[in-house]
C-alpha cells in the first residue's frame, strides 16, 4: 500500500481502466481524491484510503 499521495503525482493502479490504461494522474489528494486517466482523460472520484490500496506504483512525484 502507498502511504502518501499528492496532487500532481502519476500513479499506476492495480486494475486497468475500461480504456486499457492503468496510469492515472492525481488531481486532488483530499480525503475524497480525484484522479484522471492518462489515456482517455476520464476523471474518477475515489476515497483516498481506497485509492491508496488500489495504487500499485508511483510513476512520478509531480506533474507531467
Ligand atoms: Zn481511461
Amino acid at each position: 500500500m502507498i502511504d502518501t499521495l499528492r496532487a500532481g503525482m502519476g500513479i499506476k493502479l492495480r486494475k486497468a481502466h475500461a480504456c486499457g490504461e492503468n496510469r492515472w494522474e492525481v488531481l486532488d489528494a483530499e480525503q475524497r481524491a480525484k484522479i484522471r486517466c492518462m489515456h482517455c482523460g476520464h476523471i474518477l472520484h475515489m476515497d483516498m484510503e481506497k485509492l491508496k490500496k488500489a495504487c500499485k506504483q508511483i510513476l512520478h512525484e509531480t506533474g507531467v
